[in-house]
């Protein structure tokens, strides 16, 4: 029996103790429910820096900008009642460890007793900002951001401009086509989705761009953004020395972990997210797990053994809700009782008609099979394969077989799968190479040096993005 169940501290901790969540979104709500799910009768504290309650994002993309659903009624539908104090529109500003206390940016604190970190992300901006700033240059995260740019869209502007072609970038395109408005959409990549997807899937989705209008430049990067004598956009620069003229340009860059509250908590949390372990407890910079911060959702790294235990960062909807669950378990529970974060990644999107669905980690592939149907027809399940194993699967308009793969992928079935499958045509007969960008180039700096020798005078020290030394 651990000591806390012991001296009575955990039974104290369930009846009367203070919890603190930090980011009061999916994985904070659903973090919430859990504990009075399993008994929490404490004092629960949500956190946010948003003025609204909960609500949900992937409609955001979708069904709002469409102009079907009115960005506030998104709100997150509720499983239980959770009695909190709810301290929206403020963002949290540090962190005091060894006190235990989150500062506000009011000027005011509060003290907890275990503390839930999901603050999430946000979108990347426009790195230039006065050009960031010009009328007509919108990013999409937030439920504000969508209806601004609804709204701009309703005006129908003479021509979008969509930068990046990740799933968000595409499904803003997918939009804009559906409203009939001409959309320009530029990617440095060498096709749509094949940062997420490789460049055999990202193919088909370049296919099903042009097919529906999208005026899609690949392999260029947007250099500047100009506007005209009061600050409207106007046009935008390309690296191939292109223009194109656009009132509206989205900026779908992804996405920066909101982290920076954490400098100097001591916690490992950088622009990559916050570290935990599997049980979602959160790292401190010298890689030991803390016993009171948890994290989940968007902002954590947590490693899976499915994947040989690498650190993933997710930013997918049930990632958030099953990180949450284990993460507020784990909370309130005797450490005999905790349980690991196993969820394996699943991911769907809409866009020019077609249901995209992923399961598993498919970047971590270095080959890919369309093991059904075909991608000239659009309609097809691609297993990926790593080191001879099957690590992810994608189906376009072929939802029924996702679970399928997912049990594949659980039970390290081998790659190429040596199963029969329905469907299956001759262009799925020979894996090929996914195609995915050379994972050995670095996207991040160093973020944490190592001094001292011996393991008394050992210290670890974190440098901030930007602060230290670039790879
Ligand atoms: C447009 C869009 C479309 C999407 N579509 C899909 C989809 O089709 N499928 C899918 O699986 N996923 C999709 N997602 C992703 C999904 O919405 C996220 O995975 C999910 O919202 C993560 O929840 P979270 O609670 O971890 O983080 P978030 O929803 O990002 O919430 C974090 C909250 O913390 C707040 N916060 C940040 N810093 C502080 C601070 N210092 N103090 C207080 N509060 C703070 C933030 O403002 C935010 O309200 C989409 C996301 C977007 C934006």
């Amino acid at each position: 029996m651990s000591p806390m169940a012991v001296d009575g501290s955990l039974e104290r901790l369930r009846r009367e103790g203070r919890i603190v969540v930090v980011g009061a979104s999916l994985a904070g709500l659903r973090a919430a429910e859990t504990l009075r799910e399993e008994g929490f009768t404490g004092t629960l504290t949500m956190i946010g820096d948003e003025p609204y309650e909960p609500y949900d994002r992937p409609p955001l993309s979708k069904q709002v900008l469409l102009g079907r659903v009115p960005a506030d009624h998104t709100a997150l539908p509720r499983s239980r009642a959770i009695e909190a104090q709810w301290r929206l529109g403020a963002a949290a500003t540090g962190l005091d460890p060894s006190a235990k206390r989150v500062a506000l940016a009011d000027g005011t604190s509060v003290e907890y007793d275990r503390l839930l970190i999901a603050t999430g992300v946000r979108s990347r901006p426009w790195p230039n900002e006065l050009e960031a700033g010009l009328d007509g240059v919108f990013v999409l995260r937030t439920r504000d951001d969508a209806t601004r740019l609804r709204h701009r869209l309703k005006a129908g502007p003479s021509r979008v401009l969509v930068i990046g072609a990740g799933f968000t970038g595409s499904e803003i395109a997918s939009v804009c086509r559906e409203r009939d408005l001409p959309v320009t959409v530029a990617e440095r990549g060498p096709a749509p989705l094949s940062g997420a997807l490789g460049s055999v899937i990202g193919d088909v989705a370049a296919e099903l761009q042009h097919q529906h209008g999208v005026d899609l430049r690949c392999g260029v990067m947007v250099t500047g953004l100009e506007g005209d004598g009061v600050g409207r956009l106007r046009r935008a620069h390309f690296s191939d020395g292109g223009t194109v003229d656009a009132e509206v340009a989205v900026v779908a860059l992804g996405a920066t972990r909101n982290t920076e509250w954490l400098a100097g908590s001591g916690l490992a949390a950088g622009p990559r997210g916050i570290a935990c372990d599997a049980g979602c407890r959160a790292f401190d910079v010298r890689g030991i797990v803390a016993d009171d911060v948890f994290v989940a959702g968007d902002v954590a790294r947590s490693p899976h053994p499915l994947f040989g235990y690498r650190f993933l960062s997710l930013e997918h909807w049930g990632n958030a809700v099953a990180q949450a669950e284990v993460a507020a378990h784990n909370m309130i529970c005797r450490a005999e009782e905790r349980r690991p974060h196993l969820w394996t990644p699943y991911f769907w999107s809409a866009q020019f008609g077609v249901n995209i669905k992923s399961v598993g980690v498919p970047n971590m592939a270095d080959q890919i099979i369309v093991s059904q149907g075909s991608l000239g027809e659009h309609r097809f399940t691609a297993a990926y394969g790593y080191q001879g194993r099957v690590i992810a699967a994608v189906t376009f308009d072929q939802a029924k077989w996702l679970e399928f793969y997912q049990r594949q992928i659980e039970q390290a079935a081998p790659f190429p799968p040596p199963f029969a499958t329905v469907d299956r045509r001759t262009e799925g007969m020979r894996p090929v190479p996914a195609g995915f960008p050379d994972p050995s180039v670095p996207t991040h700096g160093p973020q944490v040096t190592v001094s001292g020798y011996s393991p008394t005078d050992q210290r670890v020290t974190f440098t901030p993005a930007g602060h230290g030394r670039q790879a």
